[in-house]
């Protein structure tokens, strides 16, 4: 059906509904009442790796006309500091202390977890799949590998892609300790490739991982350009061991890394050509974040924080801010840049909002509407940011002031949590590398965000760790 036709048809739709009184979603007669929605979502990607957040050698022409046609944005949050926890709260609007994906004792799900995004949760995909779009999943899951956790029973039409992390599974005969890695080959790791649920390859060649998800991605938009759809992408890259394809073997001066972040960016080249060549570029929003920061414990097999400390793992800004691009062209304003506080949370409500769908009220959302900032250049609405690690809240920033309340090493070296009282404090603004501890001169800052940590911690009601679930026994 015709994208006007099937606007109409929602319009009628909603019409009738309303006239019954039995509620739904409202939609209008134009275009522009359900844009396409597509959200490529890397995997490690630190904030300094694109040309466009400075980097000086990775070359990323693609998301840097990307961002001359859209918006930058350089104060957006991932919810998490690692990707299972991370991923859900994307999905869900909420803080994976609400949904039980997260953990003290195991960070992320493993291939021996049994526990999974529960069923409970209204994912992006299910609430716009109620808004009639169609809704596919390309890429790395990594939110329970058991059938009833997969992509296609939370939502999603169709699923390509891992359903964790590429690093796991490793095979006994594979060199050990992080040998694997220097000269990574895709057989020293048994990570299936899924269709849906059914697995096609494995293990999967994972040299052709990143072409073959743009390729579906494609194909995905190609064969729905005449009704409203929902792409998510979580690339598998640039997450350790690192795996490009052929034509970007040695093609980067910043190394096996560099080749890594050029193919994504060739990816999003490709996807932003789709569109434009299906007549779709002005009816789509397409979304380009992290779901944390690199791995920096990798040496240069990880990425680059920019000028924010730390990285993965970690609650301090390189851990959780992400280099982020969003793009609507037409409705988006070009070129700009924006500095207002934003979480990947805020994509699932600014997503629900821009298609008209029902956002939940139901249950505590996390995640705020953004798209008076990105449309209309305002102030964001948002005024704080969480950081979480498992389930102890870190660190909290209010406006342009962060307090750590503990801080933790990422992987190695010292990794005993340590307790700040008074809190450590930092301005984001004057020093967004967190190297000047200001709390004895700002009493009434500390003070603030205290209370504020304290009223949102009243707010979390403690459930179950999914990520403690072991995997049942056959
Ligand atoms: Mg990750």
């Amino acid at each position: 059906m015709p994208r006007r036709m099937w606007d109409q048809a929602w319009g009628w739709l909603a019409a009738i509904t309303i006239a019954l009184g039995v509620g739904g979603s409202v939609a209008s007669g134009d275009d522009s009442a359900t844009p396409n929605i597509v959200v490529i979502f890397c995997d490690d990607l630190g904030y300094g790796d694109l040309g466009c957040f400075g980097h000086p050698t990775i070359r990323t022409p693609e998301l840097d006309r990307m961002a001359r046609e859209g918006m930058k944005l350089t104060q957006f949050y991932s919810a998490a500091p690692v990707c299972t926890p991370s991923r859900a709260a994307l999905l869900t609007g909420r803080l994976p202390v609400r949904t039980g994906m997260c953990s003290d004792t195991r960070r992320v799900l493993f291939p021996d977890s049994g526990g999974g995004l529960p069923a409970s949760e209204i994912t992006l995909a299910e609430a716009l799949s109620e808004r009639g779009y169609a809704t596919a999943c390309v890429g790395k899951w990594h939110l329970g590998h058991l059938p009833q956790f997969l992509p296609t029973s939370h939502g999603f039409d169709s699923y390509f892609g891992i359903p964790y992390s590429n690093d796991m599974d490793r095979i006994a005969e594979a060199p050990k300790g992080r040998a694997a890695f220097w000269e990574p080959r895709s057989e020293y790791w048994n990570v299936p490739l899924l269709a849906d649920c059914h697995e096609v390859e494995r293990p999967a060649d994972q040299t052709t991982l990143t072409r073959r998800y743009t390729e579906a991605a494609v194909e995905f938009i190609e064969a729905h350009r005449e009704t409203p759809f929902f792409l998510y992408l979580p690339h598998s890259m640039p997450h350790v061991p690192l795996f490009r394809s052929d034509a970007f073997e040695n093609t980067s001066p910043r190394g096996l890394y560099g080749d890594v972040i050029e193919e994504i960016d060739w990816s999003v080249g490709r996807i932003l050509e789709t569109l434009r060549t299906q007549g779709l570029d002005k009816n789509t929003v397409v979304w380009f974040t992290s779901d944390n920061g690199p791995w920096l414990t990798f040496g240069d097999h990880g990425g680059s924080a920019g000028l924010l400390k730390d990285g993965k793992g970690t609650t301090w800004d390189g851990g959780m801010r992400e280099p982020t691009i969003v793009w609507w062209p037409g409705s988006i304003p070009a070129g700009r840049v924006s500095h207002g506080l934003g979480t990947t949370m805020d994509i699932y409500v600014t997503s629900l909002t821009l298609a008209g769908a029902d956002v939940p009220r139901d249950r505590v959302l996390d995640g705020v509407d953004l798209s008076p900032m990105v449309l209309e250049e305002k102030p964001s609405p948002r005024g704080e940011v969480f950081y979480y690690r498992g389930t102890r809240l870190m660190a909290v920033r209010q406006g342009a002031w962060k307090a750590h309340f503990m801080t933790q090493e990422s992987y190695t070296g010292n990794n005993e949590l340590l307790t700040h009282d008074p809190p450590l404090l930092y301005n984001l603004e004057a020093d967004p590398g967190e190297q000047r501890d200001v709390a004895e001169a700002h009493p009434d800052v500390v003070a603030s965000i205290a209370k504020l940590a304290a009223s949102h911690k009243a707010g979390v009601e403690p459930v179950p760790s999914q990520l403690e679930i072991p995997l049942p026994t056959p």
